[in-house]
């Protein structure tokens, strides 16, 4: 029997903090220490009954006393804290060894790097953070002997194929690794005339073939940007150039990623498109726990396809490697630039085809110094988020 570990959920109320309870629901060993949402005071009643945390937290201020009132009229003996430093202190307490940190965008860098910084087992699924302050980022669980595991399934299924050691990946043979391939469905509009683009509605963006997923990284699966944005997480995490890192269109999703050898080997991850896999393996790692995923049955699977993406239907696949290729603030400023485009497209103030014009104009016109610190990146974060809305404002008019 192992020790019982006590596990963070930030942004427990979305679809990977939802995953990951259903995954420790069936595992006694993990107790629940904190769970946290923005503002859905419902979802999180309902989980703190469940899962009889010791924190919640409520990270916008506004909706803190609703919060508080149902807690108290249900008689949970859950304490509750508010606004978004609560999140930093959960992430961070002492008692706590896990940390998974799923709030989608940029809201959730400061809470993901003080998990880091206080040295947790890190799931990371918020790939923003790592896009935004990957050198930081890793620097940090250098210092304090952080354990990052990505949950992003792609790099999940390249941590999955890289060589590790007790303590996470093997440092020294990683060099024998050539490239990784990140493996994309294409998303909901793989096969769509580019013309047609121009019309298609949030409704439409957020129906993804393969994956049930939040509003936010469905329109980036659907422009393609999430690809992009996973372009740059793997060169942070796994400390490879732009030129180590390939993208391939495979519709079907059953391989999740592959890593490369300089002898000449390849080796993929194979599993059913379903987020509780790569939850699992980050739990358990280095051992293996059950997830509740039903097991791939590659005889009933038709012929899996590969092919090249065509960055002239995915021109934010573009941007995003190009961000990657220069370094420096380019990914904050698409990052940031990104976030707003894609709220303005699911408000209905932008069209779908103007993501990637937004975003390329702000790159355009967004200077930022070398992101040494979290006061810089905030600061070219937000300069890159005025001008983004500048121009949709402007042309809403
Ligand atoms: P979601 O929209 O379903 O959930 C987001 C969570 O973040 C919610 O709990 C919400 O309350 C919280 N949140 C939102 N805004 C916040 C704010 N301003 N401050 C604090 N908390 C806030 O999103 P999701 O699909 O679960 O994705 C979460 C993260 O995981 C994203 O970074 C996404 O890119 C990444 N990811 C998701 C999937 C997936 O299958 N859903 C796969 C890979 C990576
Ligand atoms: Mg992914």
């Amino acid at each position: 029997m192992s020790a019982v570990k006590n596990i963070c959920i930030l942004g427990s109320t979305g679809s990977i903090g939802q995953s990951t309870l259903a995954v420790i629901a069936g595992a006694p060993e993990y107790q629940v220490f904190a769970l946290t949402a923005h503002s859905n005071t419902d979802a999180l009643l309902e989980q703190c009954l469940q899962f009889k945390p010791r924190f919640a937290v409520i990270s916008d201020p506004e909706r803190l006393d609703e919060m508080a009132a149902k807690l108290q009229q249900s008689g949970s003996s859950t304490q509750l804290l508010g606004g978004p430093e609560a999140l930093e202190q959960v992430a961070s307490d002492s008692e706590c060894d896990t940390v998974m940190a799923a709030i989608v965008g940029a809201a959730g860098l400061a809470s993901s790097l003080a998990a880091v910084r206080a040295g947790k087992r890190v799931l990371l699924a918020n790939k923003e953070a790592l896009v935004m302050a990957g050198d930081l980022f890793m620097e940090a669980a250098r210092a304090s002997n952080a354990l990052v595991i990505p949950i992003d399934s792609e790099h999940n299924a390249i941590f999955q194929c890289l060589p590790s050691v007790p303590g996470g990946l093997a440092a020294e043979q990683l060099k024998a690794v050539e490239k990784v391939v990140l493996t994309g469905s294409g998303g909901p509009f793989l096969e769509m005339p580019r013309e047609s683009l121009v019309a298609v509605t949030p409704e439409q963006a957020c129906r993804h073939p393969k994956w049930s997923m939040g509003r936010k990284i469905s329109v980036d699966s659907a422009t393609m940007m999430n690809k992009g944005l996973e372009f740059i997480e793997a060169c942070y995490l796994f400390a490879l150039d732009a030129a180590q890192v390939e993208v391939l269109i495979h519709p079907q999703s059953v391989i999740h990623s592959m890593v490369h050898y300089l002898d000449g080997s390849v080796l993929a991850q194979m599993a059913n498109p379903d987020m509780r896999v790569p939850i699992a393996y980050g739990l358990a790692w280095p051992q293996r726990m059950q997830s509740g995923v039903s097991p791939l049955d590659l005889a009933a699977e038709q012929a899996l396809e590969f092919r090249e993406p065509d960055l002239k239907q995915f021109p934010c696949l573009s941007l995003g490697m190009e961000a990657a290729r220069q370094g420096g603030g380019a990914p904050i400023v698409l990052n940031a630039a990104n976030e707003v485009a894609v709220a303005a497209f699911l408000e209905g103030r932008l069209g779908f085809s103007r993501i990637p014009l937004i975003i390329a104009e702000v790159l355009s016109k967004t200077p930022c110094e070398a992101p040494s610190s979290l006061a810089i990146i905030q600061d070219c974060d937000a300069r890159a988020r005025s001008l983004a809305n500048e121009l949709i404002i402007k042309e809403f008019h």
